[in-house]
């Protein structure tokens, strides 16, 4: 690799803030030779969010799916820069973004300024509460390694303390009543996993637990998973029902307090219920919001007045009502849902489209030299020569800019139900496939295990899994 660490003053500054699913799928493809690549993100690693729910009950370590960015980035053509730092403010009109150190350890420096030509934002999204009072303080989130690690502590901490000495009664079972909130994929993945936690180890290891350990999946709307299709979400809630995972549909939280939730049913007579549901653990999984940085810039740009849930870009993944900003994944309103695969396939498209312009741009500098000979060139032979040295140019600068608008593939949606079952809507060559059981589970772990980031993740998984199988998960709690 290029060890200059100065920035090319002949070269565009890019700037790509966050290192997630769009903006790592970026760099991957990204070729740094043609811009000063400069990095900002809070977390200096990449996140296999797909694993994630694994990782609450001990079935997969959380660093088995955590990939260091400077281990990528080392191997890239030309220097990146990466500073773990917070980006708190964007100004389009500067082209600077503001960033600041939040972590543990701070030098007398921890917060400064970053100018840059091309600004890719790439931050993700923030949990959603909907201003639900109590959420913050006594809810777990799942979206990052530290939401599991704290999930993973609270279950421990709920089954040992429902054990303790003369424990009363009512105490026991609320503190053995899991509550998760959220019927998209996040919540119904980790209450599979928690109840595979249950019956595959917890019971064996805590017989004390066996009778009141129960876990409730809570959900507004009338059916859990609302984008798979009918026949895998009337699958995934018969197999809960195997599973004993009880789900409250059409039941809306709209308080919590430390020991319970406050919750809105409609029952069959369409009359609506409020009852408090005590719990010992509760995980908060009601999908994104904006993050503030991204909010800030929206209310900074009059084009993006109407956007309500991320910033509205073009076909082109530019940021309506800038030039020189591009935004990929969940930040981003592209129509498409905020996945993985949506973020990925946008971060891809970035770097084939700034490849090409890098190129273009070299052509275009090449041509203006040619012309310019061209003019002082004497008439015949020289001159002739230069013109079809131009021409052959012309018809490759056609060629590389012929880049059509970013256009997303869905590869389908899967999801794992616990039991070693999941479901998925496959896209195929002859058109969808539903399917849901062992066998999709199977499918399920080798489509996820191809997917994770690098060959030492993939034996990191692997081994996982192997060593929770022969000895079952870790249950000390740290
Ligand atoms: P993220 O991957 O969230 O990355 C955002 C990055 O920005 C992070 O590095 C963050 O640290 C950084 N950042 C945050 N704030 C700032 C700031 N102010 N300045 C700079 N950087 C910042 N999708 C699927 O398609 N399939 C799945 O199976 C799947 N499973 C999931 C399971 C779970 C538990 C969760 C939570 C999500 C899952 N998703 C899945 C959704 C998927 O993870 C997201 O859609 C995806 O992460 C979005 O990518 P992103 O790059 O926009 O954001
Ligand atoms: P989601 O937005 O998909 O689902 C949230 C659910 O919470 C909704 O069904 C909503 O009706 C419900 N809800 C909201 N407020 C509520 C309340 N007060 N009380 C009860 N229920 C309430 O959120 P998610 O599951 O976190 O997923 C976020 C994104 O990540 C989605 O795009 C999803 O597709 C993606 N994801 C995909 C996978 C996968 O493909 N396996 C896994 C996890 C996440």
């Amino acid at each position: 690799p290029n060890e200059q660490m100065e920035p090319d003053p002949k070269k565009k500054t890019l700037v790509v803030l966050g290192t997630g699913w769009g903006s790592v799928s970026l760099l991957k493809k990204l070729d740094t030779e043609n811009y000063n690549v400069i990095v900002v993100s809070p977390r200096n690693y990449f996140l296999f969010t797909p694993l994630l729910p694994s990782c609450t009950t001990g079935l997969i370590e959380h660093r088995s799916i955590m990939e260091p960015v400077r281990n990528f980035l080392r191997h890239k053509k030309a220097v990146v820069k990466f500073y773990e730092a917070e980006c708190t403010k964007i100004d389009a009109d500067k082209k600077v973004v503001y960033i600041t150190d939040e972590s543990e350890i701070k030098g007398t420096v921890n917060t400064t300024e970053v100018p840059f030509d091309m600004l890719v934002v790439g931050v993700g999204a923030e949990n959603a509460t909907f201003g639900i009072p109590g959420v913050r303080e006594h809810g777990l989130f799942l979206k990052e390694v530290g939401d599991a690690q704290a999930i993973r502590k609270r279950i421990m901490d709920c089954c040992e303390t429902a054990t303790f000495k003369d424990q009363d009664p009512d105490e026991v079972k609320r503190l053995l009543h899991m509550v998760v909130v959220g019927g998209g994929p996040t919540g119904v993945e980790f209450a599979g996993e928690l109840q595979d936690f249950f019956e595959g180890d917890l019971k064996k290891w805590i017989p004390d637990i066996k009778t009141n350990f129960h876990v409730t999946l809570v959900e507004a709307l009338p059916n859990v998973l609302p984008m798979f299709s009918k026949q895998l979400i009337d699958y995934t809630e018969r197999t809960f029902k195997e599973e004993t995972i009880t789900i409250r549909t059409k039941t809306m939280v709209k308080r919590v307090t430390e020991k319970f939730i406050e919750a809105e049913s409609t029952g069959p007579d369409g009359k609506k219920v409020v009852e408090q549901i005590p719990y010992g653990l509760l995980v908060w999984a009601t999908g994104n919001a904006l993050r503030p940085v991204v909010k800030d810039l929206m209310m900074s740009i009059p084009a993006q007045k109407d956007s309500r849930r991320g910033l509205a870009v073009n076909e082109y993944l530019v940021v309506k009502g800038t030039e020189n900003i591009w935004a990929v994944g969940d930040c981003a309103v592209a129509n498409y849902a905020p996945t993985a695969q949506v973020a990925a396939q946008e971060g891809a498209f970035l770097a084939r489209l700034f490849n090409q312009m890098a190129k273009t741009e070299e052509i275009e500098t090449e041509l203006k030299s040619l012309s310019d000979q061209q003019e002082k060139a004497a008439n015949g032979g020289p001159r002739d020569a230069i013109f079809s040295e131009i021409k052959e140019l012309q018809k490759r600068l056609r060629r590389v800019k012929q880049m059509g608008p970013f256009e997303y593939s869905h590869q389908g949606s899967l999801a794992y139900i616990g039991s070693e079952k999941a479901v998925a809507d496959v896209s195929w060559l002859t058109g969808n496939i539903a399917s849901g059981g062992t066998l999709t589970y199977f499918f399920w772990r080798s489509a996820y295990l191809s997917m994770v980031f690098s060959t030492r993740n993939k034996v990191l998984v692997i081994t996982d899994w192997i060593k929770a199988k022969m000895f079952g998960r870790d249950t000390s709690r740290e």
